[in-house]
């Protein structure tokens, strides 16, 4: 569900046309819709606290890493959304935009000690802990600081899941957290220690994933792990149950709806008496976004192959590149006429730089407008400045109202970013 709808022929971001926003903002360039992450945090809010019985005062932590920009974190930190975060950078955009530190979480498997020093000072919510190792080092910061802050263990629960192998996190041999029996241990380590507060167990198993069945597989071991130490005398009040439910983007399996999946962890958690906590990333914003660019030209070759260039590349949006992730293409005011196959490309000198191929699209010219749907998630956040592209800018849209909320750099602040060694 989202607000990008055609109106009188053309596509609109709720009230405000497409077509304006590329004549004042330029493309290529990122628009966000106000209503389309209010409804969706809305839905899980509704789901969560529906259950509240099994979950408790169940707390929403936006994965930052999914969008970090400033005005859609401070949509969500609006309607009591907090963060879930994996760095300190991440941390401080989660404050700047208004989430109270005591709903940021900070997962990440490479913390360094200074940015566990930052996350204790600033006084986050709690820390997930992903080894052995780190526990070591958070133990020596905390003391050193004179603190105890509330960690979970992040469990590898042995079921990886996801929607490609470069998105799946919960497997045997993937690099995050710790297999349960480790956990356990870890946990009966950390309640020894003076400077960590132990106070639940977290997993996270992947993303995009269109089946409950390992959701739940994960959740149980989670519930399992506390009944267990709950009968070795230890305290666990808090189960983070991660991320990771999948949206529809066309071309893909369809997920589970948001109800559905908070009332299965609702029958796993049942009777536990423990408050859970959701790290919805894609399914908040992926769906809230779209990549508005505009055709450079048509390169029609002798074979009868068809090259849609945009202007927007695999920099701006690298999900097709990294993942072979799938986009709809749709013409912001669609012209009449039969589909016919483009592979559509944008201009950096790569051949990864390829959205789609072979993609039935209506008939379109050079200069007309496209977005690529479901791009709210994962888009803006990995696009870099390769090819010396300037960094692709930000729109946010509410009803009849707009914002650049990250403008495009100009060339010459580009340039100015880098000075020239001295001996130069
Ligand atoms: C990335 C991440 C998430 C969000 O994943 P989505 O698939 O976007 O929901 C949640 N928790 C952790 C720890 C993550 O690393």
């Amino acid at each position: 569900m989202h607000h990008f709808d055609l109106k009188d022929g053309t596509l609109h971001a709720e009230g405000v046309p497409l077509e304006l926003i590329a004549d004042e903002a330029g493309t290529p360039v990122y628009v966000y819709s106000t209503a389309t992450l209010k409804r969706h945090y809305g839905l899980l809010r509704a789901a969560a606290d529906a259950h509240r019985e099994a979950l408790g005062e169940a707390l929403i932590a936006f994965a930052v890493k999914a969008n970090s920009n400033l005005s859609v974190l401070a949509t969500l930190a609006r309607l009591g959304c907090g963060a879930d975060t994996v760095s300190e950078g991440e941390i401080r955009r989660a404050l700047a935009a208004g989430v109270p530190a005591d709903r940021i979480i900070f997962s990440g498997v490479g913390k360094t000690d200074m940015e566990l020093a930052f996350a204790i000072g600033v006084g986050v919510r709690q820390i997930n802990v992903e080894s052995g190792a780190e526990l070591d080092r958070l133990i020596a910061v905390a003391a050193m600081m004179g603190a105890s802050p509330a960690i979970a263990i992040r469990v590898n629960p042995n079921v990886g899941a996801g929607g490609h192998a470069k998105i799946t996190t919960g497997g045997k041999s993937d690099k995050f957290g710790v297999p349960a029996a480790e956990a356990m241990d870890l946990y009966r380590q950390a309640s020894q220690s003076t400077h960590v507060t132990p106070v639940g167990l977290a997993c996270h198993i992947g993303s995009q994933i269109t089946d409950l069945a390992p959701l739940e597989a994960a959740f149980r071991v989670l519930a399992q792990m506390t009944r267990d130490l709950r009968a070795q005398g230890h305290a666990v009040t808090r189960l983070d149950l991660g991320g990771g439910l999948g949206v529809p983007y066309s071309g893909g399996s369809e997920p589970p709806s948001p109800a559905d999946y908070v009332a299965m962890a609702a029958r796993v958690l049942a009777g536990l008496e423990v408050e859970a906590a959701f790290e919805p990333g894609r399914l908040l914003a992926a769906n809230a976004g779209v990549l508005l660019s505009q055709v450079i030209q048509i390169n029609e070759r002798s074979d009868g192959r068809r090259f849609l260039v945009l202007d927007a590349a695999m920099n701006d949006l690298m999900r097709p590149a990294l993942y072979e992730a799938y986009h709809d293409v749709l013409p912001v005011t669609p012209r009449p006429g039969a589909s016919q196959p483009y592979d559509v490309v944008g201009p950096v000198c790569e051949t990864g730089d390829t959205f789609a191929r072979d993609r039935a699209l209506p008939p379109l010219e050079a200069e007309d407008l496209v977005v690529f749907t479901g791009a709210g998630a994962y888009g803006a956040v990995m696009a870099s400045e390769y090819n010396s592209r300037p960094l692709v800018p930000e729109v946010l849209v509410e009803g009849e109202n707009w914002a650049v909320v990250r403008p495009r750099p100009t060339y010459e602040e580009m340039l100015d970013r880098e000075p020239f060694a001295d001996w130069l």
